[in-house]
This record gives structure tokens, sequence and C-alpha cells, in this order.
């Protein structure tokens, strides 16, 4: 059975992370990407665990070096795949990317057999209620989150899978089902 690189993407507060988070407690065969970026970290997060904070000349020195699978502008800050680390990671387990429309779409440019998996909201006011419950944004940035919900959902038909994130373990199961499914195609 091959490893496959899992691509989650959805809108901002959709429940990725949540969803990421319990998809590798579960499965001892999945780990996660760690994407670098240049946000400041949120109350509670560790470098190196949710992210690897770094500055913007250290990403643009990444840039250059040709260091990223991909990497995207989000909300003023990059975000980007460190590409070795992912190569590496997927010597010994699958590894799940949890980016954006357009960073998955890149990825799968440049490595055809990554698995792209949108994570869909029941309704659009439920991830309004997602982001507000979670108290990390301020009012105006969940309208900036909001504003590119439709931007994200628009582009599913492009995505292999779509998972609607309503009953969290349901979604979680569902993953779970695609990646038994794909490791199993031969390729
Ligand atoms: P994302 O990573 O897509 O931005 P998060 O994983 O941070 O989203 O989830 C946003 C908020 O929604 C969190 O407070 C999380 O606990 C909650 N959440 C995630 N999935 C569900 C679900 N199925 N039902 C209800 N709340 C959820
Ligand atoms: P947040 O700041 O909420 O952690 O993430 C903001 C957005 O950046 C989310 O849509 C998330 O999926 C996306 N993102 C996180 N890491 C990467 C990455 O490595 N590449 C790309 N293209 N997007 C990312």
């Amino acid at each position: 059975m091959r490893n496959v690189l899992i691509v989650l993407s959805g809108p901002s507060g959709v429940g990725k992370g949540t969803i990421a988070k319990l998809l590798v407690e579960r499965n001892k065969d999945i780990s996660l990407s760690i994407s670098c970026t240049t946000r400041k970290p949120r109350d509670g997060e560790i470098n190196g665990r949710e992210y690897f904070f770094i500055d913007k000349s250290e990403f643009k020195e990444k840039i250059n070096n040709d260091g990223f699978l991909e990497y995207s502008e989000h909300f003023e800050n990059f975000y980007g795949t460190p590409k070795d680390f992912v190569l590496d990671k997927l010597q010994n387990s699958n590894v799940l990317l949890e980016i954006d429309v357009n960073g998955g779409l890149e990825v799968k440019s440049r490595y055809n057999d990554a698995v792209l998996v949108m994570i869909t909201p029941p309704s659009l006011e439920e991830v309004r209620n997602r982001l507000i419950k979670r108290g990390t944004e301020t009012e105006e940035k969940i309208n900036l989150r909001m504003e590119r919900i439709g931007y994200e959902l628009d582009k599913q038909g492009l995505y292999d899978y779509v998972v609607i994130n309503d009953v969290l373990l349901d979604a979680v199961k569902e993953i779970e089902g695609i990646i038994k499914l794909e490791k199993n195609k031969c390729k």
C-alpha cells in the first residue's frame, strides 16, 4: 500500500484543524505537515507544532531556494508548505496538509498523486458561529474570512472529494474511509 498525501481545504472556521487533529490522534499512520507562516502565533500556539513561525525575509529566502511545494498570501500573511519536510515524512506515513484551495491545486499540479479533500460547512451561518465560538479573531477579521468563503467553496468541483463537516465524528470517519480507499489504489 502506498502512503498518500492528503490535502484538506475549506473555508477558515469550517473545522479543518479540528478534523486534522482527530485524524492524527485516531490513526498512527497519519502525520500532519507543518506549514511555515509569517503570521504571529495565536495564544497557545507553539513554534514547530501548529506552524513554523518565520519572518518575511526568511520566507522570501525559502521561496528563492525552491523550498516550498506551494505558498500563498492570506489576510496579509504568507503561508507555505515546506517541500523537503513533507516529502521526507511521506516516506514513512500518510501526510495531511491543511491548506487553502489554491495551495491544494498547486500541490496537485506538482504532485499528481495528492488526494484533494474539500471540507464544507452545513451552512454559512454555522461557519460564522464556529469562528465566534473559537474566539481567536476580531469581528473585522471574521468578516474578512466570511467574505472569502464563496471563493473557496466555488472550487469544490476541482477537488477529488467533498466532505460536509456537520457532525464532527462523521466527517472524520468519512475521511478515514477516503484515505483507506486511496491507499489501496495502485498507482
Ligand atoms: P479551521 O481550521 O477550518 O479554521 P477549526 O478547526 O479551528 O477551523 O474550527 C473552528 C471552530 O469550530 C472551533 O471552535 C471548533 O471547535 C469548531 N468545530 C469544528 N468542527 C465542528 C463541528 N462539526 N461542529 C461544531 N463545531 C465544530
Ligand atoms: P490560519 O491563520 O487561520 O491558521 O490560516 C489561514 C489560512 O491559511 C487557512 O485557510 C489555511 O488553510 C491556510 N494555510 C495554512 N497553511 C498553509 C500553507 O502552507 N499553504 C497555503 N496555501 N495555505 C495555508
